[in-house]
């Protein structure tokens, strides 16, 4: 008889990472190690062209993400929306990765509760569930109620403890955070003004900002 095949627990995030920073890197880490992942994959978003900030390439976006994350084992980079030449859906995505994993496997779409919300909107969502568990990033502070699109998708497939999410998909729970408050457009402004963003993204991102002259100005 074959040995059973290990269960792997993959999560993602998506962002524009414009530059990722340590609220994403700190979300990220929390997640991964609360919900015992395997590993958690930061996903850099494609944009349309005419919201692009010119100088920041998705190449640069990308190479950042990496240095943030090299060296942190349980965080990787996922960077097939960016090998397309369009921005992808979600679903899209989601198919992409089913078929790279084990039948068996977990794969959990980590959300903030903004996003979340904003789901029926999504191209196909309610195929979401089909193909992942969706954990979503809740503040202790915010409004938990949902919009009526999604009570009835919340009262069928919501679990309360997300550790116990059970099967490769199909379920909803949610994951308290306090969030550091930082964000990528704070971050572009202070460089924009010739300020340090020191602290505010790991040292390596730094370095790369610096080497390439990103989000200055006078660019
Ligand atoms: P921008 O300021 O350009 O809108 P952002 O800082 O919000 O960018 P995104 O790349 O849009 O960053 O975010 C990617 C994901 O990370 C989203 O799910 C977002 O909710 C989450 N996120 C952003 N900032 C933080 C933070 N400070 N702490 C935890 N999660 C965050």
């Amino acid at each position: 008889m074959s040995e059973p095949v290990a269960v792997r627990r993959v999560g993602i995030l998506g962002g524009t990472f414009d530059p990722v920073h340590i609220g994403h890197l700190r979300s990220a880490l929390e997640v991964a190690e609360f919900m015992r992942l395997d590993e958690l994959r930061l996903l850099p978003n494609a944009r349309p062209p005419h919201r692009d900030t010119p100088q920041v390439s998705a190449q640069d976006r990308l190479a950042m993400v990496r240095g943030a994350v090299a060296g942190v084992g349980c965080l990787s980079v996922d960077d097939r929306e960016l090998a397309r030449d369009k921005p992808s859906y979600t679903i899209d995505t989601l198919e992409s990765l089913r078929a790279e994993l084990n039948t068996h496997d977990q794969l959990f779409l980590v959300l903030g509760w903004d996003a979340f919300c904003g789901l029926p909107s999504w191209h196909r969502w309610e195929e979401l569930l089909q193909h992942c568990h969706i954990l979503v990033l809740q503040r202790p502070d915010a409004d938990v109620e949902p919009p009526d699109a999604l009570r009835n998708l919340l009262a069928a497939r919501s679990q309360s403890d997300p550790t116990a999410m059970s099967g490769p998909a199909g379920h909803i729970s949610f994951v308290w955070q306090t969030p550091l408050a930082v964000s990528a457009t704070q971050i572009r402004q202070l460089l924009a003004s010739g300020k340090s963003a020191r602290f505010l993204v790991p040292d390596a991102v730094l370095a790369y900002i610096e080497a390439h002259d990103l989000y200055r100005a006078s660019n």
